[in-house]
C-alpha cells in the first residue's frame, strides 16, 4: 500500500468551467424570476442609499467651511444621512431574507433530484464508487454550491452596483480627480488577480488534502475499519498516514492565511494612499481654485476609500464563483448518469403475484465485455417449492439472487415472475413480490423494532413482536436492556451474526413476500443456533417460493430442486438423491462434508466465519 494518500475525491481540476454548466445553474433558478426581479430591485435600492449619504457629507461641510453656518440646513442633512442608513438598513435585511428564499429553493430541489436520482442507480453504481465520494458530493458539494448561490450572486450583484454608484458619484462631484483615479485603478488589479490565482490554487490543494483525511477517517474509524487496524495492529501506520494529511493541512492553511494576509494589505494600502493623494491633490486644487469646495474633497475622499471594497471583492468572489461552477459540474455529472435499471412508463403492477420465478437462458457480467458471472442459466421454480443453488464459492449463486431483485438486469436472456419480464414490472411490485434474507444482513443505526418493521412501515407493535417470535428473537428482546427499543449499532455491529440473521428473517415474515431469497450464512453456527436458525427459516419459507443459496445440507435435503453451479453455469440439477446417483460434482461435495462433519462432529464454534468449513461452498 503506498505510503501517502489516494484521493477519492478530488476537488474539479479539468478544464474550466463551461458556459453549458453555467447555462444549466441559471436555469435552476428559473422558478424565482419574480423573486430574482425583486431583489436585483432592492440591490440597486440599498447599493443607491449606502452612497448618497456623501453628498449630505458634502454639504455639511460646506455649509459650516464655506457656507452662511446655517443650523437648520446642518440638521436637516444630518436627519437625511440618518434616514437614508436606516432604509437602507432595513432593506438590506428584506433583500437577505429574499436571498435566502431563492438559495435555499434552489438548493433543496437539486439535492432532492441528486437524492432520487441516486436511489434509482443500480447496484454498479454503488459497488463502484466510494461510499466517501457518494456522501461528498450529497453533502459537502451541495453545501458549497449553497453557500455560492445565497453568497456570490447577491455580493456580486452589490459589489458591482457600489462601484457603479460610486465611480457615477465621483464623476458627478470632481471629474478630473475621478478620472485620475480611474487610471490608477487597474495598477492594481494585476497584484490583486494574481494573489486571487495563487489563494485559487491553494483552496484547492486544501480541499482535496482535506478530503483525504475524512476519507481516511471514515474508512478506519468506522466499527469495520477500526477492527482491521486492530487486528493488525496497525495504529502506527494509520497514525502516520493521518500525521502526513494532518501536516500537510496545516502548511496549507498558513500558506492560504498569509496570501489572505497580503492580499488584504495590498488592498489596505493602496486604499490609504489613494485616500492621501485625494486630499494632498485635492486640497493643492482648492487651494489654487480648481476645486470650488472642501466638501467635495471630503465627499470625495469617503467614496475613493469605498471603492476599493467592492473592488476586493468581486476579485475574491471571482474565485468562489469558479469553485461554485466547478461544484455545479460534480453535481449535474451525478445527475447525468443514466439509471440502468429503470422502470418503464406503462411498467406492470401485480396485484396479487403468485411466486412462479423462471430464468430463461440468463448470461450475466458485472463488468461490461468483463468476464461472465452468469452462462446461460435457465430453471423454474414454481409457487411455493424450494429450488437450492449449491457450488464452489464464486460459481454465481449469489448473483443470481441479485438478479432476482433486479439489482442488475441480465446481458442475455429473462428473468420472468409470473410469466412477466421483471423489467416490465413496477419496481415497486417486484420489491413486494421477492423477500431476501442476506449473508451479511444490513441494520440501521435505530432500535431493533424499527430495523424490524422495515420490513413493512405500517405494521403495528403486535405484528412486530410476532414477527420476532416466529424468528426466535424472544430470549434475546428479553436480554437486551431496552427490549425492542433498544438501539443496535450502526450495521448491527451490537448484535453477533446469527442474530443479525434473525432480525433479517424477521423482517421477512413482516415482509411476507411471496418470493424469498435466503442466502444462507456461511458463517460457522453452533450446533444449537443452527437448529434454532434452520426452524425460523423453515416457518419463513412455508408456502413461498424459496431459493436457498444453500450451504448447509440440511437444507439441501427438502429442496424440490438443487441446481449445482460452476463457474457460472448449471452443470447438475435434480433432487438430493437424483444427484448423489449422478455421482458428480454434487456427490463430491457431498462426500467432502459428510467427511468433515464425522471428522469434526457436528459441533462448530460460533461466529462469523468464511467459506471455511463449508464444503458447499468450497472446491478442492
Ligand atoms: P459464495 O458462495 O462465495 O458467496 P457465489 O457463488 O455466491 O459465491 P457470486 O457472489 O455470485 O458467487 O460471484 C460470482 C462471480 O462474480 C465471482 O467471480 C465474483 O468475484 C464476481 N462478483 C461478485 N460480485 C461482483 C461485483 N459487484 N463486481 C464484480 N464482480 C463481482
Amino acid at each position: 500500500m503506498p505510503r501517502e494518500f489516494r484521493n477519492p475525491i478530488r476537488p474539479h481540476q479539468g478544464p474550466p468551467p463551461t458556459a453549458q454548466t453555467l447555462r444549466r445553474a441559471l436555469s435552476l433558478f428559473g422558478p424565482f424570476k419574480w423573486h430574482l426581479t425583486v431583489m436585483v430591485l432592492l440591490v440597486l435600492a440599498t447599493s443607491a442609499l449606502e452612497q448618497l449619504p456623501v453628498l449630505c457629507i458634502r454639504a455639511i461641510v460646506d455649509e459650516a467651511v464655506v457656507g452662511e453656518g446655517e443650523l437648520d440646513e446642518i440638521n436637516f442633512y444630518f436627519g437625511a444621512m440618518l434616514g437614508m442608513h436606516l432604509l437602507g438598513a432595513l432593506l438590506g435585511v428584506v433583500r437577505g431574507y429574499l436571498n435566502q428564499l431563492i438559495g435555499q429553493g434552489v438548493i433543496v430541489g437539486l439535492r432532492e433530484r441528486l437524492h432520487a436520482h441516486l436511489q434509482r442507480m443500480s447496484m454498479r453504481f454503488f459497488t463502484e464508487t466510494r461510499a466517501g465520494e457518494i456522501l461528498s458530493r450529497v453533502t459537502t458539494d451541495v453545501h458549497g454550491i449553497q453557500e455560492a448561490v445565497t453568497g456570490t450572486f447577491t455580493a456580486m450583484l452589490l459589489n458591482v452596483a457600489t462601484l457603479v454608484n460610486a465611480l457615477g458619484l465621483m464623476f458627478y462631484l470632481e471629474w478630473r480627480l475621478a478620472l485620475a483615479l480611474t487610471v490608477v485603478l487597474p495598477l492594481w488589479v494585476y497584484p490583486t488577480l494574481r494573489i486571487g490565482d495563487v489563494m485559487r490554487s491553494l483552496q484547492r490543494s486544501w480541499q482535496q488534502e482535506s478530503a483525504n483525511m475524512s476519507a481516511h477517517v471514515s474508512e478506519t474509524l468506522s466499527v469495520s475499519g477500526s477492527m482491521l487496524v486492530k487486528s493488525f495492529g496497525r495504529q502506527g501506520f494509520e497514525a502516520g498516514r493521518f500525521g502526513q494529511a494532518n501536516q500537510a493541512l496545516r502548511e496549507l492553511t498558513i500558506k492560504r492565511f498569509l496570501a489572505g494576509r497580503w492580499f488584504n494589505t495590498s488592498t489596505q494600502l493602496f486604499g490609504a494612499f489613494s485616500v492621501g493623494l485625494v486630499y494632498f491633490w485635492g486640497a493643492r486644487s482648492v487651494v489654487s481654485g480648481e476645486i470650488p469646495s472642501v466638501g467635495v474633497v471630503v465627499a470625495f475622499a469617503t467614496l475613493a476609500q469605498r471603492v476599493f471594497t467592492p473592488f476586493r471583492q468581486i476579485a475574491r468572489i471571482n474565485t468562489t464563483a469558479l469553485t461554485s461552477m466547478a461544484l455545479f459540474e460534480r453535481i449535474f455529472e451525478y445527475l447525468d448518469m443514466p439509471v440502468e435499471v429503470d422502470e418503464k412508463p406503462d411498467a406492470r403492477v401485480l396485484a396479487r403475484p403468485g411466486g412462479r420465478v423462471r430464468f430463461e437462458g440468463v448470461s450475466f457480467a458485472y463488468r461490461r465485455g468483463g468476464d461472465r458471472a452468469l452462462e446461460d442459466i435457465s430453471f423454474e421454480a414454481r409457487p411455493g417449492t424450494m429450488l437450492a443453488l449449491v457450488g464452489p464459492s464464486g460459481a454465481g449463486k449469489s448473483t443470481i439472487g441479485h438478479l432476482m431483485q433486479r439489482f442488475y438486469d441480465p446481458e442475455a436472456g429473462r428473468v420472468l415472475l409470473d410469466d412477466h419480464d421483471l423489467r416490465d414490472l413496477k419496481l415497486s411490485t417486484l420489491a413486494d413480490a421477492v423477500g431476501s434474507v442476506a449473508q451479511d444482513t444490513y441494520l440501521f443505526h435505530t432500535t431493533l423494532g424499527d430495523n424490524i418493521r422495515y420490513g413493512h412501515l405500517g405494521a403495528s407493535n403486535d405484528e412486530v413482536q410476532k414477527a420476532a417470535d416466529m424468528a426466535g428473537l424472544q430470549p434475546l428482546i428479553e436480554a437486551l436492556p431496552k427490549g425492542m427499543e433498544t438501539i443496535v449499532g450502526e450495521r448491527g455491529h451490537r448484535l453477533s451474526g446469527g442474530e443479525k440473521q434473525r432480525v433479517a428473517i424477521a423482517r421477512a415474515i413482516l415482509k411476507n413476500p411471496p418470493v424469498l431469497i435466503l442466502d444462507e450464512a456461511t458463517a460457522s453456527l453452533d450446533a444449537r443456533l443452527e437448529r434454532e436458525i434452520r426452524e425460523a427459516t423453515e416457518r419463513l419459507a412455508q408456502g413461498r417460493t424459496t431459493i436457498v443459496i444453500a450451504h448447509r445440507l440440511s437444507t439441501v435435503l427438502s429442496a424440490d430442486e438443487i441446481c449445482v453451479l460452476e463457474g457460472g453455469r448449471i452443470v447438475e440439477r435434480g433432487t438430493h438423491s437424483e444427484l448423489l446417483a449422478q455421482d458428480g460434482l454434487y456427490s463430491a461435495l457431498y462426500r467432502e462434508q459428510m467427511a468433515e462433519e464425522e471428522a469434526s462432529g457436528a459441533e462448530q464454534a460460533d461466529g462469523e466465519g468464511d467459506n471455511e468449513g463449508d464444503p458447499l461452498a468450497t472446491r478442492h
